[in-house]
C-alpha cells in the first residue's frame, strides 16, 4: 500500500486521476496538475473528498507541455492527456505536445527528485490490430499520418522516452497500457461510447452506432484499472509495459442492447456514416502479464460495471449530484508550486 508518499498527479482532475487521487489522498501528500481542458474540478472535490480537515489535496492548473518544479516528490502518475477520439482530435497538435513535451518534462521532475515515474500509456499503440487478443510484444499497426495518430504515436513517443529514461538515466519508470476504461468522474459530454450510450439512453434519444456496429471493444470498470495502476506503482524491479484491461470482448452494437435494457429506454439505434477513419476493428488484452507479474486481473464485470455508471451519470444528468460542491481542495492556484 503507497502511504505516506509525496506523490504528483498529471490529469488529477479527470476522469481517471480522479479516481487515484480517491484512493490515494488519505495516506498521502497528493498534488494535482491540471489544464482543465477535459479534466474537471468537481471531480476533486467530490462527495468521498468532502469534510475532511485533513485533506491534503493540492490542486495547481498547469499545462505539462511546459516545465514545473516541485522538490522531495516521491511519486509522479503522468496522466495527462485527453483520450477520447473526439476530444483528443479537437486540438491535434496540443495533444502531441501533450503527450511527448508532457512526458519529457515528467521525466526531467522524475530524474531530478529521483522519483519513480507512472506512464499512462494506452492500447492505441497497438494501432488498428492485425493479431487478437494483443500482447504486450506486439509492435502495432498505426497510421502515423491518420487523424488518431495525435494520440497513438505521441503516446508511443511517450513510450520511448520513458525508456531512454530508464536506459540512459537508470530512471525507475512504469508503463502501463491502458484499455477502454469507463465509471464515475467520466465526463457525459467526452465522445466516447459508453458516456454517448448512457446518455443518449437516459434522454431516449437515438443511440449514434458508428459504422456496422461490429467492431469490439473490452471494457474495464475503473475500480479495477486503478487497482492494477497501483500494484504496479507499487512492485519493484518490473517497467512494463504492461497490459490493464477487462477480458470481456463485446461489439458496439452489444454494448447498446446492454445498455438500452439497464436503462430500460426508449431509444432506437441508428447507424451513422462509416466507421470512423483508423478505428481499430477489435480491441482485447492479453493480461497474462499483468496476472504474472502484478497478480492482477479485472474483476468486474461489464454489466455490473455499467449499472454503477449508469447511476452516476443519472445523477449528473439530473444535476442532483452531491459530488459537484466545490471549494474543498485545500489550494486552488495557477502559480506556482509550493
Ligand atoms: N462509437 C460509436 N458511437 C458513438 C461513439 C463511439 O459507435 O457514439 C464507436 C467508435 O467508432 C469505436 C467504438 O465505439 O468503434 C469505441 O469508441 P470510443 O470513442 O469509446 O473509443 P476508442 O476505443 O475508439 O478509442
Amino acid at each position: 500500500m503507497i502511504k505516506y508518499k509525496k506523490i504528483l498527479i498529471t490529469g488529477g482532475a479527470g476522469f481517471l486521476g480522479s479516481n487515484l487521487v480517491n484512493k490515494l489522498y488519505e495516506n498521502n501528500e497528493i498534488i494535482v496538475l491540471d489544464n482543465l481542458s477535459s479534466g474537471r474540478l468537481e471531480n476533486l472535490s467530490g462527495s468521498r473528498l468532502v469534510g475532511r480537515d485533513d485533506m491534503r489535496v493540492t490542486f495547481i492548473k498547469h499545462d505539462i507541455i511546459n516545465y514545473i518544479d516541485f522538490n522531495n516528490l516521491d511519486l509522479i502518475f503522468n496522466l495527462a492527456c485527453p483520450a477520447s477520439p473526439p476530444r483528443y482530435q479537437a486540438d491535434p497538435i496540443q495533444t502531441t505536445k501533450t503527450s511527448v513535451l508532457g512526458a519529457l518534462n515528467m521525466l526531467e521532475l522524475a530524474k531530478k527528485n529521483n522519483a519513480r515515474i507512472l506512464q499512462a500509456s494506452t492500447s492505441e499503440v497497438y494501432g488498428d490490430p492485425d493479431i487478437h487478443p494483443q500482447v504486450e510484444s506486439y509492435k502495432g499497426s498505426v497510421n502515423p499520418i491518420g487523424i488518431r495518430s495525435c494520440y497513438d504515436e505521441g503516446k508511443r513517443c511517450a513510450e520511448s522516452l520513458f525508456f531512454d529514461y530508464k536506459r540512459v538515466y537508470n530512471l525507475d519508470i512504469k508503463v502501463i497500457r491502458i484499455f477502454n476504461t469507463y465509471g464515475p468522474n467520466m465526463d457525459p459530454n467526452d465522445g466516447r461510447v459508453v458516456s454517448n450510450f448512457i446518455t443518449q439512453a437516459l434522454k431516449n434519444k437515438d443511440i449514434t452506432m458508428y459504422g456496422d456496429g461490429q467492431q469490439t471493444r473490452s471494457f474495464c470498470y475503473v475500480d479495477d484499472l486503478i487497482a492494477g495502476m497501483l500494484k504496479m506503482m507499487e512492485v519493484d524491479n518490473f517497467a512494463g509495459p504492461v497490459n490493464l484491461g477487462n477480458l470481456g470482448e463485446f461489439t458496439m452494437l452489444e454494448l447498446a442492447k446492454i445498455i438500452i435494457e439497464l436503462t430500460n429506454s426508449k431509444s432506437k439505434i441508428i447507424y451513422k456514416d462509416e466507421l470512423p477513419s483508423d478505428d481499430p476493428k477489435k480491441r482485447k488484452p492479453d493480461i497474462s502479464l499483468a496476472k504474472e507479474k502484478l497478480n492482477w486481473e479485472s474483476k468486474i464485470d461489464l454489466r455490473t460495471g455499467l449499472i454503477k455508471t449508469i447511476e452516476y451519470f443519472d445523477k449528473v444528468l439530473k444535476n442532483e449530484s452531491n459530488y459537484c460542491v466545490r471549494g474543498q481542495i485545500s489550494r486552488v492556484s495557477s502559480g506556482l508550486p509550493t
